[in-house]
């Protein structure tokens, strides 16, 4: 079974996007809850369960630096960068009243 969860992060960019998804995925088959791969990130995405498994509970503060990845030495974490069209969203109504 795996555990997946999606962080979303604009481009940064102004004017009509890209915006790059960063999904992380634990495997549980592999992860021994060894916790280093919480300790690296940098940005907190990652927290630990009650069981110990690393837990994706902040994806939006995921910066994609594969640090997680990188660190763990049992090959259960991934994190995978898709680039998807943004589409234009249209804030309706200013506000002003007369
Ligand atoms: S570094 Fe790898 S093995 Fe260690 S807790 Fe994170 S996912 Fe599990
Ligand atoms: S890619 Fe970087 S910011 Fe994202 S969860 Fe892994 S260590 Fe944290």
């Amino acid at each position: 079974m795996e555990i997946q969860q999606e962080a979303q992060k604009d481009s940064g960019a102004a004017g009509g996007l890209k915006k790059k998804v960063y999904t992380v995925k634990v495997n549980p088959s592999w992860c021994k809850s060894c916790r280093i791969c919480a300790a690296f990130c940098p940005k907190e995405v990652l927290s630990i369960s009650e069981d110990g498994t690393p837990v994706v509970s902040n994806p939006e503060a995921c910066t994609g630096c594969m640090l997680c990845e990188l660190r763990c030495p049992d090959f259960a974490i991934e994190v995978i960068r898709e680039e998807k069209e943004e589409k234009g969203e249209e804030e309706g109504g200013d506000g002003r009243v007369g």
